[in-house]
């Protein structure tokens, strides 16, 4: 469900109670007990000509014993609220909630064109949607607009989460800083629009390379964060080579690099079960070895134990 386009008739609840004119206070008082209806509509041919809530019986009940005078032989038409503030089927959900607002209202009769019942919005049905709402729009708000991916917000959270359990049950995670070469010469040569296209590209790219229990988030600008769950760092780095490979190859043309197409440069850091590091140490450390690729000469990526890997190779 949109936030902007949900409709009463997409919260309205169909369990509704109706009477009839001539229904007597006691079956009334039966149907509210019973239920959980917090009023009963009263209709005539279909169409509300009344309502009567839970509260009007209680003032009723009330006056009647401060008067003294019996209750026996009352009607629902004696007792309702006439002419019923009704909302039509298809409006907002904002106006229904707006007119219970302004009429201190708690249930609204949901009626069609020509005036037939077809259910009831209460406020907690208001409500409740606008909780849904809310979730709908934490989630967007976790979204990066432009690549359709998680933002910082919700890389931070997925960070913050992924280490507490690194800790707690002794695994590994990688972190992994992606950042676009020579950008700031694509955008100047072939402008903004097309800068934001190829990140689009990039990011998408991206995806594609990775698993699927692996996460993308853009960290900011034109760098991205690669989170890979129980990741050792010489398969992290298995995986960051063709992540990068994968970039080249699309081809992206940047006449202002030495490769001729766009290119990324990456940077990792592996949390190891004990190693003491936060999680935004490690990320600050993938940080310091991206800067290392870039020194490298950009397209590659850098990751500590890296040299002493070379070592025992050598
Ligand atoms: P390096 O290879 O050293 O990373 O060089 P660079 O030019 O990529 O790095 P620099 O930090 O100098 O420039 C980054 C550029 O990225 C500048 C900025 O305008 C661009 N950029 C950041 N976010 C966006 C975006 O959302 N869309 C576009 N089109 N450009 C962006
Ligand atoms: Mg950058
Ligand atoms: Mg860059």
């Amino acid at each position: 469900m949109n936030v902007n386009d949900s409709c009463v008739q997409d919260h309205m609840t169909m369990g509704f109670v109706t009477v009839e004119p001539g229904a007597s206070l006691n079956s009334i008082l039966e149907v509210l007990v019973d239920g959980d209806n917090s009023c009963v509509i009263v209709i005539q041919d279909d169409k509300p000509v009344g309502i009567i809530t839970q509260r009007d019986l209680v003032v009723l009940l009330a006056e009647h014993h401060r008067r003294q005078q019996p209750l026996e032989g009352l009607l629902a038409q004696d007792i309702m609220t006439a002419k019923p503030i009704t909302v039509p089927y298809g409006s907002p959900l904002k106006e229904a909630f707006v007119i219970s607002q302004s009429y201190t209202v708690r249930d609204l009769p949901v009626v069609d064109e020509e005036g037939y019942l077809m259910g009831v919005i209460g406020q907690k049905d208001i409500l409740d949607a606008h909780f849904n709402m809310l979730d709908e729009l934490q989630a967007l708000s976790m979204e990066d607009s432009l690549l359709g991916i998680g933002n910082r917000r919700a890389m931070e959270i997925d960070l913050q989460y992924s280490h507490r359990n690194a800790q707690r049950y002794q695994r590994y995670y990688s972190v992994v800083l992606v950042d676009v070469d020579y950008f700031k010469k694509f955008n100047d040569h072939y402008g903004h629009q097309e800068g934001d296209r190829a990140l689009r590209l990039i990011a998408a790219t991206i995806q594609d390379t990775l698993r699927s229990s692996d996460r993308l988030y853009r960290y900011g600008g034109e760098e991205l964060l690669i989170l890979l769950p129980e990741t050792y760092p010489l398969v992290a780095a298995k995986v960051v080579e063709r992540v990068l490979k994968s970039i080249e190859s699309q081809g992206e043309p940047h006449c202002k690099s030495d490769y001729g197409v766009l290119t990324a440069s990456a940077g990792l850091c592996t949390y190891e079960p004990g190693c003491g590091l936060e999680w935004k140490q490690i990320v600050e450390v993938a940080d310091e070895q991206l800067y290392k690729s870039k020194q490298k000469g950009r397209n590659c990526v850098s990751w500590t134990g890296e040299d002493a890997v070379a070592e025992a190779v050598v």
